[in-house]
């Protein structure tokens, strides 16, 4: 019995792209869906009501960072993540992997996990697939992951082969750890498909892994530096050996062209720092596309920063505040940006839900790309 299920609701006549609804043990959520990405225990500058307000059904947080800073171990004491936080919606957690072989350095890979430092202290440490499970289920997340390996980009065929049979074990091991522990009955463990730009590899690693039968399934390593044609490709290719009754989840992914074009291939979940992390810059995403709010241009523009956004950083303020709030280094800057660029990208999704339900994504793909300013045929910018 898995502490998760997808409920199929319909796919879209025009695309193929599906909505439904996946049902955790903290709510049930929409899909396809936008996670914010709180990294360490909060969606930078963002309090969990206004995350709610703006319609966040879930959220990701990263095992990585908070096995290093709190520490799994006083999470667990203060009753897991979601009390921690205060956040009683879903959490999906990553599996550290990720992190492990993009911050930290001198890492050593065996066959029982990796040994590595510390990239805040260079202190030593070494993570196992089954250590990743004892970390997650510490913090108690709804979606766990399974440890893997992130091949770097670009790499050999012959190394990619080796590192996603390395993680389809690594996977077998976490889960079986997983499944004695108990923990099962109330968090949900997916599969991470690795692969690189190699389709051949990308199906060997899709289809060792739904021979597992997780809950649900990842697509990783995508998005690393790679042209968007290629990862549309890999896309498509890995999505056809993945179950249709479980979710599929795209990581890393959250520029609206590519959430878009994930949906339309069939993905349900995404996540991505991308919207956060530019919101403390100053960039934000509209309807009219990019719009950086520090430019001088706004010095004397008293609208609004999207003329067709209802949030509340848009009912309130104009671009002319929000520029001089940049321009002084003040906090509230970057957290009227931040709360806009979540908005817009949750509001995205719920447009993107109702389009599959009308059997129209296709329109509503090319009307948005017009308005956003994207070549349908070749999106070079967000
Ligand atoms: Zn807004």
């Amino acid at each position: 019995m898995s502490a998760i299920e997808y409920e199929h609701i319909k796919t879209c006549k025009q695309t193929g792209a599906r909505i439904g609804r996946l049902h955790t043990p903290h709510g049930t959520i929409d899909t396809p869906v936008f996670m914010p990405v709180g990294t360490l225990a909060t969606v930078k500058s963002m309090t969990p009501e206004e995350l709610a307000e703006i319609g966040s059904q879930i959220i990701l947080s990263n095992t990585y960072h908070l096995w290093l800073r709190p520490g799994s171990d006083i999470i667990r004491e203060a009753g897991g993540l979601h009390q921690f936080m205060n956040w009683d919606k879903p959490i999906l957690t990553d599996s550290g992997g990720f992190q492990v072989f993009s911050l930290s350095e001198r890492r050593k890979i065996e066959e029982t996990g990796v040994h590595f430092r510390s990239h805040l202290d260079g202190s030593k440490l070494f993570l196992s697939p089954e250590g990743a499970m004892d970390i997650q289920h510490h913090l108690g997340s709804d979606i766990m992951m399974s440890f893997d390996e992130c091949p770097p980009h670009p790499a050999e065929h012959g190394y990619v082969k080796d590192s996603i049979e390395r993680t389809s074990r690594w996977a077998e091991r976490g889960q079986n750890h997983h499944l004695k522990s108990g923990h099962d009955r109330k968090q949900a463990l997916f599969g991470i498909v690795q692969g690189g730009e190699y389709t051949d590899l990308r199906a060997q690693s899709a289809k060792e892994l739904a021979a597992m039968d997780f809950d649900g399934y990842s697509i990783g390593g995508l998005s690393v530096g790679e042209p968007k044609s290629i990862m549309y490709r890999v896309l498509e290719e890995t999505m056809t050996y993945l179950p249709e009754h479980k979710p599929r989840y795209l990581m890393g992914v959250g520029s609206p062209d590519a959430l878009i074009e994930g949906v339309i291939r069939g993905v349900d979940m995404f996540d991505c720092v991308l919207p956060t992390r530019i919101a403390r810059n100053g960039t934000t995403m509209t309807s009219k596309g990019r719009v950086v709010v520090r430019n001088k241009k706004f010095e004397r523009d008293f609208t609004p920063l999207d003329d067709s956004c209802d949030c509340y950083t848009c009912r309130n303020y104009t671009k002319a505040y929000l520029r001089h709030l940049f321009k002084t280094d003040e906090i509230l800057g970057l957290r009227l940006t931040t709360y806009h660029n979540l908005y817009f990208l949750v509001k995205l999704m719920e447009d993107v839900r109702t389009a599959i339900l009308n059997d129209n994504l296709m329109d509503f793909k090319e009307a948005f790309f017009e308005s956003y300013g994207l070549n349908v045929e070749n999106p070079k910018n967000f």
